[in-house]
């Protein structure tokens, strides 16, 4: 058996819930422990653990990312009712993704993971679409108010010192709906530069759009903010790496987006980027081949998939089925931070390696070995679909013998 690849630094890893924490330590017992001296530091974010912290593990391990730079991590469950009963829960703590975003404040990009024989159902698809969403403020963070009969709705700014300045919303006629909601320049601006640090890293053309047609104050300040990003700190830089940037109206966007051949960041407003990222990943295939990473304005970047915990999998686990649970998004997390690791730290070997373990996972699927989810999408269908532990022994055997 050949040495192990050393790590120089750890990467922070952040363990989870439900079947994405069984299929992780399959992963890495199965895919990376017998190739990689594996260094981490470790925090276990599943809801038990959660809860017993008081959710201080949580902030711990966004912090340890902040400090170490690259993150990865598994699916975890948001609490709610249901889950205080099911787990006898002290609190409901946010959503963990919530609460790293909010002190990494990153961006939150998504790309599906292409293989052939899994077409996309819009075929003039040849190259992934990435969505860079926006994570905070507009309609998440917004103020609405029911609004019983006739009577004017006002939106009202009073500073902290000077002048209230008052504008009529609507004279309304009778009962209706009214909402307001805002963002920041500041958080606008990370938004924007997080966008150019992904691009330039991946080489990838750069689109924006918004409505600054009909919204001239908002959508035109998001519009002159991201231009102003791009033109102050980031347009020679684009220049040398060959990344464009192009700025057009949403529905323009939207009319190019399913016409073109995709191979481009499309960087969204917050709701833009909820509705469109869904709208990429069932058209691409399976919510399973979706990987996300978070990419905080001062470069520390989170790696995860895109799915959930798949609770109903994990059910039928927990009876003793061998479910066809499909792990690539959470291979594609490892791969990504290990790469990221190997790239700050000057370790090519690693490098290599997470290149390796990708190619050994697309040409498993490729080869007609796989889980139900593509089973179902595959032409042509593959003889027989693979349980969660014989796809990554597959995956494993090819990564043996490259
Ligand atoms: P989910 O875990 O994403 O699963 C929804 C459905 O998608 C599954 O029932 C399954 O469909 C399919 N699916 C998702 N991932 C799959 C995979 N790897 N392989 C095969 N099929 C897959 O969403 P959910 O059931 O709505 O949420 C479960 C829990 O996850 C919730 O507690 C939620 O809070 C949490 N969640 C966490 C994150 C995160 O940590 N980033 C994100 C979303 C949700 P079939 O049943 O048809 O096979
Ligand atoms: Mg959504």
């Amino acid at each position: 058996m050949a040495a192990k690849i050393g790590m120089k630094n750890p990467v922070v890893e952040l363990d989870g819930d439900e079947m994405t924490r069984v299929l992780w330590a399959l992963v890495k017992e199965q895919l990376i422990l017998p190739y990689v001296d594996l260094k981490t530091e470790y925090y276990d974010l599943g809801l038990v653990n959660r809860d017993a912290t008081h959710d201080a593990v949580t902030v711990e391990s966004a912090r340890a990312i902040a400090r170490r730079g690259v993150g990865v991590k598994c699916a975890t469950i948001t609490a709610n009712a249901a889950r205080r009963t099911e787990y006898n829960l002290k609190n409901l703590y946010p959503s963990p993704n919530a609460t790293i975003r909010a002190i990494l404040d990153g961006t939150v990009f998504r790309k599906p993971i292409i293989v052939s024989g899994i077409k996309p159902s819009i075929s003039t698809w040849k190259k992934p679409i990435v969505i860079g969403r926006h994570a905070y403020g507009d309609v998440y963070k917004n103020a609405e108010m029911a609004i019983p009969g006739p009577g004017r709705v006002e939106l009202v700014y009073t500073p902290r010192e000077g002048e209230q300045q008052r504008q009529i919303v609507a004279e309304m006629e009778g009962p209706g709906i009214v909402q307001g909601m805002h963002n920041l320049d500041g958080s606008i601006e990370n938004f924007a530069r997080s966008c150019f640090l992904y691009a330039l890293d991946e080489k990838l053309p750069v689109w924006f759009a918004a409505k600054d047609t009909i919204s001239k104050i908002y959508d035109g300040r998001f519009k002159e903010l991201f231009n102003r990003v791009y033109e102050t700190e980031f347009k020679a830089q684009c220049a040398a790496a060959g990344v464009s940037y192009f700025y057009t109206l949403i529905d323009d966007a939207v009319a190019r987006v399913v016409k073109g051949e995709g191979g481009f960041l499309w960087a969204c407003k917050n709701y833009d980027g909820d509705v469109m990222s869904d709208m990429v990943a069932s058209a691409a295939g399976s919510l399973a081949m979706m990987t996300s990473v978070l990419v905080s304005p001062s470069g520390a970047v989170e790696y995860e998939a895109a799915h959930g915990t798949v609770q109903q999998h994990y059910y039928r686990w927990q009876k003793g089925e061998r479910t066809s649970t499909n792990p690539a998004a959470l291979i594609f997390a490892w791969t990504g931070a290990l790469a990221k690791r190997a790239e700050l730290d000057h370790t090519p070997e690693l490098g290599a390696f997470a290149k390796n373990l990708e190619a050994a996972t697309l040409r498993t699927i490729e080869e007609g070995d796989m889980p139900g989810d593509l089973a179902r999408l595959a032409s042509p269908a593959p003889p027989r679909v693979l349980d969660s532990w014989e796809f990554t022994g597959a995956i494993a055997k090819r990564l043996r013998r490259p």
